[in-house]
């Protein structure tokens, strides 16, 4: 059975119950969200032992999401609980013409705590791949210097490095982004990017502009997410694409998260080229079909069926 580690915040999420300006919406519906615990949640419910590293409040907030990730069987060893930074938090709003908004209440997160001499190598026993993603990044310029650690002691232990670009201008810019990803890429083995994020980081997304990227920074699996046209990737010199499942898509949210993880469970487990795209592809449809950003994270059993198109007894 493989390990994969990952490191990253988690935030409480209060959806409104009702649409129209957040000042007058009295109800909400609390939620777990943060983009590294989306994909240890999607990796333990294919079967992989998921660890998150984290830090979080001393407060009630950190409990619910301490509950949560252990309620999905998440290896919770290395997330610790600090006083005096509370559990990050954000309020959506949603306004009747279906357009929405964040705020987010997120002053010093309490991963901000975290030392890269908090990373130790004993963090890694048994785990066979790390997975980075781009949002822990932006969080803090610090955390380049955790992630370098983490970058190190994989590389010291031969363990494979995954990277999702997850891009998000509200944390940071472009030009930040691009300084803090291409200094990972020598690094990264896997990148999984959306299409339209590599366009902003590239500045286009042509096949010679991401075979060039491949090339030179040895990423030996580069994968494009490309949302309702599935996905491709490039890998030893070749090109292989699969188009995504036809679903009925109620949320989006998740879906990439879910796509990471679907890939590294396939990759992990051996599969070829194209059934890894296949098998990804099942599981970020899957996610779409369910509102919420992690609760559509298929079991494994759900993903056979699903990706052979069989017909499942329900009743
Ligand atoms: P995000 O970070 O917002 O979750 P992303 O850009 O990382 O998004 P997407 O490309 O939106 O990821 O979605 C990831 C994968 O999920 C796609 O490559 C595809 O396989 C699947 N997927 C997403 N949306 C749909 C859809 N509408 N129908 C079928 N499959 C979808």
């Amino acid at each position: 059975n493989f390990g994969v580690f990952t490191l990253g915040d988690a935030m409480i999420t209060m959806n409104p119950a009702v649409k129209g300006p957040l000042r007058f919406v009295s109800q909400f519906e609390r939620k777990v969200g943060g983009a590294e615990l989306n994909f240890a949640i999607g990796c333990a419910r294919l079967g992989l032992r998921s660890k998150w590293v984290s830090r979080l409040g001393k407060d009630e907030f950190g409990r619910v999401i301490d509950h949560f990730a252990r309620g999905e069987g998440i290896d919770m060893s290395d997330v610790h609980f600090v006083e005096g930074y509370p559990t990050s938090l954000n309020f959506k709003e949603i306004r009747e013409d279906g357009s929405g908004k964040t705020f987010y209440y997120r002053y010093q997160s309490p991963i901000l705590t975290m030392k890269p001499e908090d990373i130790t190598a004993s963090m890694f026993e048994g785990i066979n791949l790390v997975h980075i993603t781009g949002v822990y990044l932006a969080i803090d310029p610090q955390n380049m210097q955790i992630i370098m650690r983490v970058v190190q002691i994989a590389k010291e232990k031969g363990l494979a490095i995954s990277f999702d670009p997850n891009i998000r201008l509200k944390l940071w810019t472009i030009e930040e982004a691009r300084k803090a990803y291409f200094e990972l890429f020598p690094y990264v083995d896997i990148l999984l990017t959306g299409r339209d994020e590599i366009r902003l980081i590239l500045g286009e997304d042509s096949e010679e502009a991401l075979v060039s990227l491949a090339e030179k920074y040895a990423i030996d699996q580069l994968v494009v997410k490309d949302g309702a046209n599935g996905s491709k990737l490039y890998t030893k010199g070749t090109w292989h694409e699969k188009e995504a499942f036809s679903v009925e898509a109620v949320d989006t949210v998740g879906a990439g998260d879910g796509f990471d993880a679907g890939y590294i469970y396939a990759f992990l487990n051996d599969y070829s080229c194209e059934e890894r795209l296949v098998f990804a592809n099942g599981v970020g449809a899957l996610a779409t079909t369910v509102s919420g950003d992690n609760e559509g994270l298929p079991y494994l059993e759900e993903v056979f069926p699903f990706i052979r198109q069989e017909a499942v007894i329900e009743r």
